[in-house]
């Protein structure tokens, strides 16, 4: 018990500089009261024991939360990106980010059942280059839509990315056109998409798919907005209000219908697939 009368005992949360110990990666920092979390203290949903914050999810996290248990059959999961734009340095940033995220990008698109209903389902990723949305993203975005509509499938979408990938240029702009194009083609036949936006959702993902849900879904917290703050008001030459570009900020504006605990999203989510599924053969 020494330990505890020692007079220069230093607690997990104070360090030099401000930042937490990290120690063996058995703490981690949570995003919202910057304290130091004891990981096993986080469970499943991962959620600050201290201010219950959202820690953010990997998109394999995310799929265990929502799909029923060994349901999910993954769709075009060897899909990679190139490099159409020789961009300098892409490649070797594509290969160290997919061995640290375990994928190998930042979306995983397949048919799976949600509290028993089928469905499409897509989860991006923030940890793989911000979820940003390249050549790859939007292909495999594009294909799981018209996968949907073949099948009579609603589908569901988790969006979490920074926007548009940078480092594919026009390519990774077009992408939001072309799956603009086929939720629309998804929504003419008559079926049902929900788009659920997770901490951050912005740029030309809010811009595009993300935006387009017949319901909008959203996490408490996240950060939802095309361009950034700081971007806005030097542009503007205003000061925006407190809270701007939170889920409650833009709930109140009437961009989204619903902001949902996440673990309250799984039920959200099964409770409207089921309200609609007269209007989807389900056959997923
Ligand atoms: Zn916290």
């Amino acid at each position: 018990m020494n330990l505890f009368k020692k007079k220069q005992y230093v607690p997990i949360t104070g360090s030099r500089e401000g930042a937490p110990v990290v120690p063996d990666g058995l703490w981690l920092k949570c995003p919202s009261c910057r304290k130091a979390i004891y990981q096993k203290e986080l469970g499943e949903f991962k959620v600050c024991p201290n201010c219950s914050g959202y820690f953010r999810l990997s998109a394999r996290e995310r799929l265990a939360l929502v799909a029923d248990e060994g349901t999910f059959e993954e769709t075009d999961s060897g899909m990679a990106s190139k490099n159409p734009a020789d961009y300098p340095g892409y490649e070797e940033k594509l290969r160290k980010t997919s061995e640290a995220a375990g994928s190998n990008e930042a979306v995983i698109c397949g048919f799976c059942e949600v509290c028993g209903n089928k469905t499409a389902l897509a989860v991006m990723d923030s940890h793989f280059i911000m979820g940003s949305m390249g050549s790859v993203v939007g292909e495999k975005l594009t294909r799981l839509f018209e996968k949907a509509v073949e099948k009579r499938s609603p589908v569901i979408v988790f969006s979490a990315s920074g926007g548009a990938r940078m480092q594919e240029g026009i390519i990774s702009l077009m992408q939001m056109a072309k799956v603009s194009a086929a939720v629309k083609k998804h929504s003419d036949a008559g079926l049902f998409y929900i788009s659920a936006l997770t901490d951050p959702t912005t740029g030309g993902v809010s811009a595009s798919f993300a935006a387009l849900g017949d319901v909008i879904l959203a996490e408490p917290g996240a950060l939802i907005g095309f361009a950034g703050r700081r971007v806005i008001e030097q542009t503007m030459k205003q000061k925006l209000p407190d809270g701007f570009q939170t889920a409650e900020f833009i709930m109140d504006h009437g961009f989204i219908d619903k902001i949902a605990e996440r673990a309250e999203m799984k039920d959200t989510i099964g409770a409207l697939l089921a309200l609609h599924r007269g209007s989807c053969d389900g056959a997923a």
